[in-house]
């Protein structure tokens, strides 16, 4: 009779403790009803697990069993497999323990709804499917999970078998009883309900993080914040741009705390107000144009300036009750250079023809009213010419650049035609020294071959196109002093260096890795005055590229600069037959 008040008595502990935590969960069911999900939630899964733990092993102790372990319904393949904590089972155990639903006594009990009792495993066919004797197990008693729905009036309204509870190995040498089916299902009742919701509990941690991992990849900033102004949501990109340092969490602090860039925390006042605006507040106010996005540059910690367009939305919950505004950031920097690169290059376009144009037009002029070729000297006239011809000259190669650089955009390097052939390096150094030396009589310019003669497989024209482009900008970015053309053989790698020097005003080196970018130019009075259209660089990358060569840029501000490239000294006949055909 003692032992008997024993068990009643452990049972209703049991049982007021599964009370204690239905309860939990109803409140916390509740509370994820009516909050925008951000305060901490008042169990955690761990303590669902604590009591779970301790829900088998009383049970256990309840039926006298050496072991309790319950078994749930993997969502993605159907099969049951056994749930942690278990008692009495290893970790290996447990991981192995998994069944087919159509199998064994644990799927019979789950599709039926209906206990069973295990007197002898080894012989017993539903045992043995599921190979309970290899887990020592001699005999058992099973009831099924079931969750009970019920109304208003405490009506049960549906039944859903949720998994089974296995009890194994009666102790001292005992069999389960009836009495211990009775026992078993009494306790099941509140068990499953309490699975049940630590199953929708990690469902929806699991869906929790799935949301933050999309969130945190986003290449753009997100930002959400709370009814109370409070950031609910920030992103790995937002933290980035608002320099949140490594340390401090962001998440349930008043926005105006974590964000500093003022401008930035004018344009998310705004935008809150603006989502939270009734509809038809906004549409009274709506004029016939749409509105401009807001548009907001932010510096890095290097002092990099980033543009980034705004946009924002209320964030309603399923009852459609507000529950705070996101704001998004996104990164329209590229964008915007390219468009500001395209004004620029158009107006300095115009200008770079326009200015072989002004003294062709004047020279041509000039010539004509003197039909009768009495104002001017053959010499005159033959000075005339040349300048003529020299910015006929200019204006084809720039129409040139502009062909190519439509070329490349196309189809990269590959779409520059070449055609390989043996060439003497140094003589087409020498013929660009000789174009050059005609435009300045400031620097002296020195070819500087080791040995003297180089010879490399290559296509001429590009090849001088490269020096020449190279040479010009030494002259152009330089007061004066000396443009030496170096040349070096690389017998082991089969492979010629070459390289353009001057001393001239340098390239910051924020500037550097930009260089060779189509358009690009750097940003100062010095450059502003030499006239550029910042496709010369992007041009002799591309054609370096095109002989399967490499070009890169040391430069000291103030000290001069110097253009390697390495190109190899044959090309593989593939290529060769390529450009043939
Ligand atoms: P452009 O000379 O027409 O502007 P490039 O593409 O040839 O265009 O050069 C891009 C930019 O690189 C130039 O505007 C200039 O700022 C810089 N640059 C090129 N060569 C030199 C040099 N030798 N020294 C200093 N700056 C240079």
């Amino acid at each position: 009779m003692d032992e008997l008040d024993r068990l009643r008595q452990k049972i209703s502990q049991l049982e007021a403790e599964l009370g204690e935590l239905r309860r939990k969960n109803a409140e916390l069911q509740e509370r994820s009803k009516n909050s925008a999900g951000q305060e901490d939630l008042p169990i955690s899964l761990s303590e669902i697990e604590e009591t779970l733990r301790r829900l088998v092993q009383r049970t256990a102790m309840i039926v006298q069993a050496e072991k309790c372990v319950i078994m749930v319904r993997d969502r993605e393949t159907g099969d049951l497999f056994a749930r942690q904590p278990a008692f009495g089972l290893t970790e290996e155990e447990i991981a192995s323990y998994r069944v087919p639903i159509h199998c064994g006594i644990t799927g019979e009990v789950y599709r039926s709804g209906n206990p069973a009792i295990l007197p002898n495993t080894e012989k017993d066919k539903r045992a043995v499917e599921e190979r309970l004797p290899d887990l020592r197990i001699r005999n058992g008693v099973t009831v099924p999970l079931i969750v009970e729905k019920r109304d208003d009036e405490s009506r049960v309204t549906d039944r859903l078998t949720i998994g089974v509870l296995h009890c194994f190995n009666k102790r001292y040498g005992g069999e389960f009883i009836e009495e211990d089916v009775r026992l078993l299902e009494r306790l099941s009742r509140s068990a499953a309900a309490v699975i049940a919701n630590a199953q929708m509990f990690q469902e929806v941690v699991e869906e929790k993080e799935k949301l933050v991992h999309t969130l945190e990849s986003l290449t753009a900033g997100l930002l959400l914040i709370n009814q109370h102004g409070n950031i609910g949501q920030m992103n790995a990109q937002a933290r980035v741009m608002f320099e949140v340092p490594a340390g401090t969490d962001p998440i349930g602090k008043p926005f105006a705390d974590i964000i500093k860039h003022t401008e930035c925390l004018e344009i998310i006042n705004r935008k809150i107000v603006e989502a939270n605006r009734p509809a038809d507040a906004a549409e009274e106010e709506e004029s016939d144009e749409p509105p401009k996005p807001d548009e907001v540059t932010i510096a890095d910690s290097e002092g990099e300036e980033y543009i980034y367009q705004v946009h924002a939305a209320e964030v309603h919950d399923d009852s459609n009750k507000s529950i705070g505004t996101v704001i998004i950031f996104n990164d329209i920097t590229d964008i915007r250079n390219v468009e500001r690169m395209k004004t620029e290059f158009v107006s300095i376009v115009s200008h770079e023809l326009r200015t072989p144009l002004t003294p062709m037009k004047g020279f041509v002029r000039t010539l004509l009213d003197d039909p009768n070729e009495e104002m001017f000297t053959v010499e005159d006239r033959q000075e005339f010419y040349g300048i003529i011809d020299s910015n006929v000259d200019r204006l084809s190669r720039l129409i040139n650049d502009l062909l190519n650089v439509s070329r490349i955009e196309k189809r990269g390097a590959a779409g520059i035609e070449m055609n390989w052939e043996e060439v003497d390096i140094r003589k087409a150094a020498e013929e660009v020294v000789g174009i050059q030396r005609g435009m300045t009589d400031r620097h002296t310019l020195v070819i500087d071959f080791e040995p003297e003669q180089i010879t490399a497989v290559t296509d001429p024209d590009k090849i001088q196109n490269i020096l020449q482009n190279l040479v010009s900008n030494a002259i152009k970015y330089s007061q004066g002093g000396e443009v030496r053309i170096i040349g070096r053989m690389e017998p082991e790698t089969e492979t010629v260096l070459l390289g353009v020097r001057d001393q001239g005003m340098g390239i910051p080196e924020a500037a550097q890795k930009k260089l060779f970018t189509k358009f690009y130019r750097v940003d100062n009075r010095n450059v502003r005055k030499v006239g550029g259209t910042g496709i010369g660089l992007f041009l002799v990358k591309n054609l370096v590229e095109a002989h399967k060569g490499h070009i890169w840029v040391e430069s000291e501000l103030g000290k001069g600069t110097t253009f390697w490239f390495r190109i190899p000294m044959k090309q593989s006949r593939s290529e060769e037959a390529e450009t043939a055909a």
